[in-house]
């Protein structure tokens, strides 16, 4: 039966054709198509694995290791429910401390950088509840085919990543703050989202009991125990294994240099002292992409937004750390237990691309997790990484071709705060586009490629 495309105007600028969630057997056809992955992150190998699936023949290039980029340390949370973009209205209320506040979750420190201030008015001119909603309905979507995609990928590939379904609280330090959640999970409720429940403080300790050492700092919180977590970085390293032993091509190691053009197709680009061919390219370079696009006549609104994580060991009787993920939702850093080791992430700073590990920014994570478990955090064993999310003023990923882009480009591109949540599911929109542009290895019925046109309000 023919499959009717759904058609989303972005926020971000773009118009982006999707189809409905699919996954075709995999094929084995006799002459694969060629793609070319440009990025070995989550959203890059994702990809691959989605594309080898498919039956294309596919080369990942990089010009690092497979998964040291944004992927390697993040917050580990599979954030499902928990969608709602930085962009939001209560933003403006809170500008005055963003700029000034070096301890503020979110900070700002401006550059001479046009794209800086471009990216900056875009994500001002997002702040709006209307666009706001209308993001997080699309996010929570990519979100739901998300979480299908990735169990289907995990039990494909067997990769070993400390996956648990661990649930999600979200702790409030105050009753005005814990209204306003309770509010928003009934709108999540009316758009159809996962179970989320609103806890009692005591309810949340029987949740997960080794919040007791921090119970007085909170009121209450939101359960949500559909949500998970895994080590993204032991995820990529497992693909990249899989993806090898499947056949898929990697050239590790070197930018991507000169490109070329033939009319409206790119044909070719230099990587790894040679030519790589293919009849398609999808660009995952998280915050390497706008740079990208630039040197082909595009223009993508993808800017780095920096945050940090620490790394703990846990202790050897464990107890005494979460196993459920846990965000401190005033402070907005975030918790997840891998195995016997917590993960500690948040902070966002608009900033640049320099990936220097601030001992400020250490510090004050730490003190985060010292005062939310101080029974579990209290070892030597820590290991501090900072990295830059590829944001979209909207926090709406990129999926498609794009407007003055070589017709056979497309984009997975710009998925921010939310990478690793969206990395599957992106991963198989993206397949069915190509099937449907006619570069792939058969074409589905109904699939249509798709077509950003001129933004009709842009972000
Ligand atoms: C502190 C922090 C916490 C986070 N927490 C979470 C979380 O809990 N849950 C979640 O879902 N997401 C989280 N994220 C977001 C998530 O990590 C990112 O969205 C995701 O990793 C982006 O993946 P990517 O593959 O697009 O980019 P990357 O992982 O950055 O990969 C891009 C790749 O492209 C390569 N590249 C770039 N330019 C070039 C070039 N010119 N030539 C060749 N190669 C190039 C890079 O080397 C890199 O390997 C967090 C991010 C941060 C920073």
């Amino acid at each position: 039966m023919g499959r009717a495309a759904i058609c989303i105007s972005a926020p971000c600028g773009l118009t982006l054709e999707f189809s409905p969630m699919h996954n075709p057997p995999a094929l084995s056809l006799p002459t694969p198509r060629r793609v070319a992955v440009l990025g070995a992150g989550i959203v890059g190998l994702a990809t691959a694995w989605q594309l080898q699936r498919d039956g294309f023949e596919v080369t990942v290039i990089d010009r690092a290791q497979p998964g040291l980029g944004a992927s390697f340390g993040n917050g580990a949370q599979l954030s499902y429910a928990y969608v709602q973009p930085l962009a939001d209205p209560s933003i403006w209320a809170q500008l005055p401390k963003l700029l000034l506040s070096r301890e503020s979750p979110f900070s700002l420190r401006l550059r001479l950088d046009p794209q800086q201030w471009a990216w900056g008015l875009r994500f001002l001119a997002a702040c709006r509840a209307d666009v706001s909603a209308r993001s997080t309905a699309t996010l929570l979507a990519l979100a739901e085919e998300s979480r299908d995609a990735l169990q289907r990928l995990l039990a494909d590939t067997q990769a070993d990543c400390d996956f648990m379904p661990s649930g999600k609280l979200v702790m409030f330090g105050s009753e005005a703050g814990f209204a306003a959640a309770r509010r928003q999970l009934d709108l999540q409720r009316l758009l159809g989202g996962a179970e989320q429940n609103a806890l009692t403080l005591a309810e949340c300790l029987k949740v997960e009991p080794a919040l007791a050492g921090s119970a007085a700092r909170y009121v209450g919180g939101i359960h949500t125990p559909g949500e998970c977590a895994a080590d993204c970085a032991r995820l990529c390293a497992a693909l990249h294994g899989v993806l090898q032993a499947r056949g898929v091509r990697f050239v590790l190691g070197d930018a991507v240099g000169d490109l070329r053009r033939e009319g409206d197709r790119l044909v070719a680009l230099q990587a790894g002292g040679q030519w790589v061919e293919a009849d398609a390219f999808v660009a995952a370079l998280g915050t390497g992409v706008a740079g990208f696009a630039r040197r082909l006549g595009a223009a993508l609104p993808v800017y780095p937004l920096k945050g940090y994580s620490l790394t703990l060991g846990v202790p050897e009787e464990g107890g005494l750390a979460p196993t459920v993920s846990i965000t401190d939702a005033q402070r907005k850093v975030v918790f997840a237990r891998l195995g016997q080791r917590l993960r500690v992430a948040g902070l966002a700073e608009l900033a640049g691309y320099d990936t220097r590990i601030d001992p400020t920014r250490v510090a004050q994570l730490r003190r985060a997790a010292s005062e939310v478990f101080p029974l579990a955090c209290g070892g030597g064993d820590v290991q501090p990484w900072a990295g830059l999310r590829p944001a979209t003023p909207t926090g709406v990923p990129i999926l498609g071709h794009v407007r003055g882009a070589p017709a056979n480009l497309f984009f997975n591109a710009g998925h921010g705060a939310l990478g690793f949540t969206l990395a599957a599911g992106s991963a198989q929109r993206v397949s069915h586009l190509l099937q449907g542009a006619g570069v792939g290895p058969r074409r589905a019925g109904g699939f249509s490629r798709s077509a950003a046109r001129p933004a009709a309000g842009s972000a």
